[in-house]
């Protein structure tokens, strides 16, 4: 089975920890986290599909606007030298984590609200 993702949600959820905006959320991640292969996709994706903030298959969180999260997922793609239609796995993604993620961490984790989940030590 694979996990249908978004660009930005390939380096976001290697920092999951748990949390999110509801239980049902948070379990979703779970399932998509265990899925070994992952399609990556335009817009809204697996996770966005349990998220409260979707709303007419856009992004409506209250921290980011739906250009902003495409514009994540282009910067994602991007660095990590993937484009949407690929099929890749979890290990694939993780090992080009440690070339990207000190470009990531400045476009775009400083002014993020899970940045003391995925990062309690380094960036606050
Ligand atoms: S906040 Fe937006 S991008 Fe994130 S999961 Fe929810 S709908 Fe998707």
């Amino acid at each position: 089975m694979k996990a249908k993702l978004r660009g930005h949600h390939l380096i976001c959820l290697n920092f999951f920890r748990g949390e999110g905006y509801s239980e049902e959320f948070i379990k979703n991640i779970y399932s998509v986290i265990l899925k070994e292969k992952v399609e990556i996709v335009k817009g809204a994706d697996d996770v966005c599909a349990r998220c409260p903030y979707l709303k007419d298959n856009k992004c409506s969180s209250n921290e980011y606007t739906d250009e902003k999260i495409m514009l994540q997922d282009k910067e994602a793609l991007e660095l990590l030298g993937f484009r949407q239609g690929m099929i890749v796995d979890w290990r694939i993604i993780s090992d080009k984590l440690p070339r990207i993620m000190e470009e990531w961490k400045k476009q775009f984790c400083l002014d993020c609200g899970y940045q003391k989940v995925c990062f309690p030590f380094t960036l606050h």
